[in-house]
């Protein structure tokens, strides 16, 4: 793989800086990082950030990065969930080659761990409920308070631990704890459940297992068996790092990973939980976990967005320790630019109005030359049939039209894209309406390729295509799924209160030129002066193209918004 566009040595954050310093005091030959997604859903923007990271400093040192599932919630967990994931990782470019994993390969070791603890004296069941557990814990002012059931004898725990995982207990009756401390100022540390009983079966073990270790105890012991150098984590983890060194010093596992945390990203005008977007799926609030209005990686591939495009974007906003917000806007110019340089340029018409070239024979056509790229002529050329009746943007006429107004307009001459300049002689309208039905035009057949022998120069140039030979097609313009910055703002209203129920647009009458017959679905392209569009994988047929809009030519909310 091109690896031109990756980190390079302008952006090396705090984490590589630690991890170069690691390899140089030979602390470790080389960095073993890992992306460890729960699949419960599909990976969205966020988890780019994570996935460029872990596997971005592997690739950069020649070394590997693991993927690992967290599968340790049976209750919401698919094995669908982990097909999307593993797709959606390598689309971004990335390869985990042998280095495959789910949490729930270790639940042997993780239960031979647990009773290693409990013969520690650091472990044991306690019978309080969920919410005795929360009461028990007390706050952040406040002191927790001991379970009773925290000096059982550990041959009882071991018994009672062993009786859980046969099932004996009924569903939230007990628990297995680390025997921390309860007046820790971190809550973490008092006395963590770290084994749950639940009747559940999961996506890989089946109904082996009815008791499942939480995310803090399983994690720090997946890394450690896995041999992770780093263990690469967003913020929140913060004051749960004392619990994961906790219990790697307790059970004194051969390697000791090093937790550090990093802002975790936040964009604006989304809602990055998986949580939340599982609500917009099941609400039908978007068409399903790809829509192209989601952030999510599928729904980003759909809309047209490419893999280079998000690992520029990754390391545009690069890895600090504060939190912040990204404007969208850094988003959409970078897939913006990535297609500026890749998808070819192609002539498209989303609200057509026709034109008839009175002075064209009828019934005669040609093949007109047109580049596929202005600036990259090794993209080629192709030909487009140009004929008596085309279609242009109806935005393109005016019939009234003020001095600025560049394009077409009653007896004024504008060039048509790698054609001939046209002259608008006469308008038709619709004699209810008013409406503009049609306009006539003359063209200069001396003018060929756009340019005028004796000199004379039009203001404008419009884009176009034949009527006789245009393919029809669908178009989906799409604007933001929410209307404010940061819909999770106001703990009182409920996100979804704050979708904008403008953001998807469906044109039907659009016209494309015909050497878009054969185009693969998922293909970006460039429609001249409109924006970048991309056949859509899951709707657009052969007889029924449909559009997306990636995105559009410019930044129109930076200019709408001032
Ligand atoms: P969500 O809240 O969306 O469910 P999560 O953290 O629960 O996210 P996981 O599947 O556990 O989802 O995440 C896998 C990895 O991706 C974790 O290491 C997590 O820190 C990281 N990650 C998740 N969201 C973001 C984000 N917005 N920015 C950076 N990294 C993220
Ligand atoms: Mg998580």
């Amino acid at each position: 793989m091109d690896n031109s566009d990756r980190n390079n040595d302008k952006n090396v954050d705090f984490i590589r800086q630690i991890i170069a310093e690691d390899i140089k005091n030979g602390k470790h030959s080389a960095p073993v990082t890992r992306f460890p997604p729960e699949p419960n859903g599909f990976l969205h923007i966020g988890h780019a950030k994570s996935i460029c990271l872990n596997f971005g400093i592997a690739e950069e040192n020649n070394a590997c990065c693991h993927l690992r599932f967290d599968d340790t919630n049976p209750s919401k967990e698919e094995a669908a969930y982990v097909e999307s994931i593993k797709k959606d990782v390598q689309w971004l470019g990335y390869e985990w080659g042998d280095n495959l994993f789910f949490a729930s390969d270790y639940f042997d070791r993780l239960y031979d761990y647990a009773v290693e603890l409990i013969r520690q004296d650091k472990a044991y069941v306690c019978d309080l409920s969920a919410e005795e557990i929360r009461e028990y814990r007390g706050t952040l002012t406040e002191t927790g308070k001991e379970s009773p059931y925290r000096n059982r004898a550990i041959e009882e725990n071991i018994a009672l631990f062993h009786e859980m995982k046969e099932g004996k207990f009924e569903t939230g009756s007990h628990v297995l704890r680390a025997k921390i401390d309860m007046a820790s100022p971190n809550l973490n540390m008092r006395d963590p459940v770290i084994y749950r009983i639940l009747k559940v079966d999961h996506h890989r073990t089946g109904s082996k297992w009815c008791i499942y270790p939480m995310y803090d105890y399983t994690h720090c012991l997946s890394d450690a068996i896995e041999g992770i150098t780093h263990s690469l984590c967003t913020l929140e983890f913060e004051d749960h790092r004392p619990l994961y060194d906790w219990f790697l010093d307790t059970l004194k596992t051969p390697c000791h990973p090093r937790q550090i945390e990093f802002a975790r990203l936040n964009l604006t005008y989304t809602v990055m939980s998986k949580r939340k977007i599982l609500q917009l799926v099941t609400g039908c609030h978007v068409t399903g976990w790809n829509d192209p209005r989601m952030l999510t990686i599928s729904g980003l591939r759909r809309r047209g967005y490419t893999p280079a495009s998000i690992r520029n974007f990754c390391s545009e906003i690069g890895i600090g320790k504060k939190e912040s917000w990204i404007d969208m806007g850094v988003l959409e110019n970078s897939v913006r630019n990535d297609l500026n340089d890749t998808a070819p340029r192609v002539m498209g018409v989303l609200d057509p109005l026709k034109v008839i070239i009175t002075n064209y024979p009828p019934e005669e056509s040609e093949e007109i030359e047109a580049q596929n790229h202005p600036q990259k002529p090794e993209m080629g050329t192709r030909r487009i049939p140009f004929s008596r009746e085309i279609y242009i943007e109806r935005s393109d006429f005016m019939e009234d039209p003020p001095k600025k107004f560049f394009r077409l307009g009653p007896g004024r001459e504008v060039r048509l894209r790698y054609a001939y300049f046209i002259t608008c002689v006469s308008v038709i309208k619709d004699k209810d309406t008013g409406v503009v039905r049609e306009i006539h035009c003359t063209y200069d057949p001396t003018t060929y390729g756009g340019n005028a022998p004796d000199g004379r120069k039009v203001k404008g140039t419009i884009h176009w295509v034949s009527a006789a030979h245009a393919l029809s097609c669908e178009v989906r313009l799409y604007d933001r799924l929410f209307a404010v910055e940061n819909p999770d703002a106001d703990k009182e209203v409920d996100f979804k209160e704050h979708l904008n129920t403008d953001s998807l647009t469906v044109l039907t009458n659009c016209l494309v030129e015909p050497s878009l017959r054969q185009t693969a679905a998922g293909t970006s392209l460039q429609f001249e002066r409109q924006g970048y569009f991309c056949l859509d994988i899951e709707d657009s047929k052969p007889d029924h193209l449909v559009f997306n809009r990636t995105v559009g030519l410019r930044d129109s909310w930076a200019k709408a918004q001032g």
